[in-house]
Parts: C-alpha cells; sequence; structure tokens
C-alpha cells in the first residue's frame, strides 16, 4: 500500500457528525502522550498531518484523514491521563465508544500501547471492551526506538499473555518507531490486504 495523498476531512464531536460516505476506516486509539498522531503522521507520510501535541489529551475530537481518495485513518481521543475537565473527558468517551461500536465504516482498530511499560490495566479493560463488542482489532506497539529490541519483546510478550487472560485469541501485533520508521511498512500493507 502506498500512500500517494493524506487530506484531513473533519473533526466530529460525536457519531452523528462523522462522515457520511462508504469509504473504509481504521481507527487509532490509546493513551495520551502514547504517540498516536506521531503514527499517523508517518503512516500519512507528512509531518503534519495530525498534530503532534505538547499537552495530554488535546485531542478530543474524532480527526477523519482520508487516505488515496479511497479510505481512511481516523483519530480517536486518547484515553487516560487527560488534563480535560471530567465533563468534556466523559463526553468525549462517549463520542469515541458511539464510534466504535456503531460505526459500520469501521474495518479494524489499532489500539497503541508504549512499548516501554509492562502491562497497563487501562489498556487491557480497553481490548477487553473491544473483544467483547466483537470490535476488530490489533495492537501497535510504538516507541520501540527507546529500549533494546529484547527488552520490547519481553513487554510484549508480558502484554500478550496479560490480554490472554482477558479475551481469548492473540491480535496481530506491529512494533513501531516514528524515529526508525518501523512498523510503517507493516502496517499500510496490513490496511491494503484488508481493504482487498
Ligand atoms: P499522542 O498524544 O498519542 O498523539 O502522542 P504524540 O504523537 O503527540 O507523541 C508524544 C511524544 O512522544 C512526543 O514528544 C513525540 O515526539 C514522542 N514520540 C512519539 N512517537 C515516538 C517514537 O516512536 N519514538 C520516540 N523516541 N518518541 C516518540
Amino acid at each position: 500500500m502506498k500512500v500517494r495523498t493524506a487530506e484531513f476531512v473533519t473533526s466530529a464531536p460525536d457519531l452523528a457528525s462523522c462522515p457520511d460516505w462508504a469509504k473504509s476506516e481504521f481507527a487509532f486509539i490509546g493513551r495520551s502522550n502514547v504517540g498516536k498522531s506521531s503514527l499517523l503522521n508517518l503512516l500519512a507520510g507528512r509531518k503534519d498531518l495530525a498534530r503532534v501535541s505538547a499537552t495530554p489529551g488535546a485531542t478530543q475530537l474524532i480527526n477523519f484523514f482520508e487516505i488515496n481518495g479511497d479510505w481512511a485513518l481516523v483519530d480517536l481521543p486518547g484515553y487516560g491521563y487527560s488534563k480535560t475537565p471530567q465533563s468534556v473527558r466523559e463526553s468525549f468517551h462517549r463520542a469515541a465508544s458511539d464510534y466504535l461500536s456503531q460505526r459500520e465504516n469501521l474495518r479494524c482498530v489499532f489500539v497503541l500501547i508504549d512499548a516501554r511499560l509492562p502491562p497497563q490495566r487501562i489498556d487491557l479493560e480497553f481490548c477487553g471492551w473491544l473483544a467483547d463488542g466483537g470490535i476488530p482489532f490489533v495492537l501497535a506497539f510504538t516507541k520501540t526506538d527507546k529500549l533494546k529490541a529484547g527488552k520490547v519483546a519481553t513487554n510484549v510478550a508480558g502484554f500478550l499473555a496479560a490480554l490472554a487472560e482477558v479475551c481469548g485469541g492473540e491480535p496481530r501485533t506491529f512494533l513501531c518507531s516514528t524515529r526508525t520508521q518501523a512498523g510503517k511498512k507493516e502496517v499500510l500493507q496490513f490496511i491494503g490486504q484488508a481493504l482487498e
């Protein structure tokens, strides 16, 4: 899969405001600061398509990016620690959960996991929620350049073992780094195959 064009389409505050189209969508979600904007920019081949934020939790809308005029990358609000007020956080969580559970265009969710950390309960619970809802998802471990390959492998195995206790099956796993561009080819190839 080659990305020829990447265009911002819209920021939707709720499910009803999402684009009225039939294009396949691949959604990206994770804890604030996990590296979601950076990964979206890497995939799109654009430095500034999704904003790389200094403020954790600043992305609070569902952002749509149309790729090759044919399919879309969807940037969902981050979960976890956010400086936004609780009330705002809850309504954006609702937007994301409505999108994830009801959006017919959604082909697959990429759950982003910080490769440096031991399994985090919030990530495991979120994957469990997706599995319960029958929502297809894969895992993208981020910032793999920040630690040795052996340690990445240990953390990935640890996460998969913890996840196996929460839900059955082993999701497809990608090791990503925006520094080394690791994972870019594999993720785009996966999306290309999903679109066939
Ligand atoms: P978001 O809040 O999930 O969208 O995360 P951002 O993309 O804004 O990234 C958060 C911080 O992590 C920024 O300072 C990025 O430069 C840094 N970062 C993101 N991805 C990587 C990566 O693959 N490697 C390294 N070393 N830093 C990264």
